[in-house]
């Protein structure tokens, strides 16, 4: 099988999100799309939902796609989600599988700051997804060569990076979370589950 990893804060998700997954599951033809919420994500403490809540939200949120599922294994952890520690137990998990990491650019662009960057660039194939705003793969410091047209080689790894020109959304869950707090409507920006679930549930108001 082949199986795509989506790490994300997803505070909230939104049809940014949905959209792109579902571009790359086409795309690279893959059997399912995991969808992993972070528990406490070590880069963005500020302003973070519950991962209780951001879960439920993404499980309303893919519901109906037969190819997405929902992950709790960081929101279970009561440890800082390091994606790191995540892959490592994935891959023992689907060891015949072919695995893949999705991330967009913008979050690629940082990985520097993440825990053990340098082995998780060791550790498996990425999809890079376009992002608007955020600049090509090739000012990556962590790319070699160039493959092919859209394949990178990673620096010192047989692990390549995989980019992918998405269609653009220029929806952010910061965005969302600001147009909450302005009073503002958020109708078609996240699917209308997850609209009602923040309603119901009075989220991100302050
Ligand atoms: P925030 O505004 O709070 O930083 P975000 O909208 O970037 O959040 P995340 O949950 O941090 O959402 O994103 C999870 C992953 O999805 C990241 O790899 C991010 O690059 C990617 N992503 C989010 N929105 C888009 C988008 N519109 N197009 C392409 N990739 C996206």
């Amino acid at each position: 099988m082949k199986i795509g990893i989506f790490g994300g804060t997803f505070n909230p998700i939104h049809y940014g999100h949905l959209r792109v997954a579902e571009e790359v599951r086409e795309s690279f033809s893959m059997d399912k799309i995991i969808f992993i919420p972070a528990g406490i994500p070590p880069l963005k403490r500020h302003n973070i939902l519950s991962g209780m809540h951001r879960l439920k939200m993404t499980e309303l949120a893919i519901r109906g796609n037969p190819f997405f599922e929902v992950s709790d294994i960081e929101v279970r952890s009561k440890k800082p989600s390091y994606t790191f520690n995540t892959l490592k137990y994935l891959k023992k998990l689907y060891q015949k599988d072919a695995l893949f990491f999705i991330m967009g650019i913008d979050a690629f662009l940082e990985l520097k700051f993440w825990y053990k960057y340098e082995e998780l660039l060791k550790m498996i194939d990425f999809i890079v997804m376009s992002r608007p705003g955020f600049e090509s793969l090739q000012v990556s410091e962590f790319i070699e060569t160039k493959e092919s047209d859209n394949c990178f080689r990673i620096k010192n790894s047989d692990k390549k990076a995989l980019f992918i020109s998405v269609s653009p959304f220029w929806t952010s869950s910061t965005q969302i979370r600001q147009m909450i707090q302005n009073g503002k409507s958020i109708r078609y920006l996240v699917p209308e589950e997850v609209r009602k679930y923040i309603e119901e549930n009075k989220l991100y108001r302050e």
